[in-house]
């Protein structure tokens, strides 16, 4: 019985045993991509982000007037 996860970078199965040492990861490929974003990221912390506001907040908000 072999422990299976999703890998977070390529969304294929990965396993979680022992003979993997790339796990969560399915590969060393995915393990070096998500530790470059994760990277990336921390060094784009300073820097404005342009995503947050893209976030729409609407379905949410008639959601939630509804209610109340
Ligand atoms: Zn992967």
């Amino acid at each position: 019985m072999n422990k299976v996860s999703i890998c977070p970078v390529c969304e294929k199965e990965a396993e979680l045993s022992a003979s993997n040492p790339y796990r969560p990861f399915c590969s060393e490929r995915c393990r070096l991509i998500d530790l470059g974003q994760w990277i990336n990221e921390a060094y784009s912390v300073s820097e404005p982000s342009i995503s947050d506001n893209d976030i729409d907040l609407e379905p949410f908000q008639k959601h939630y007037t509804q209610d109340t």
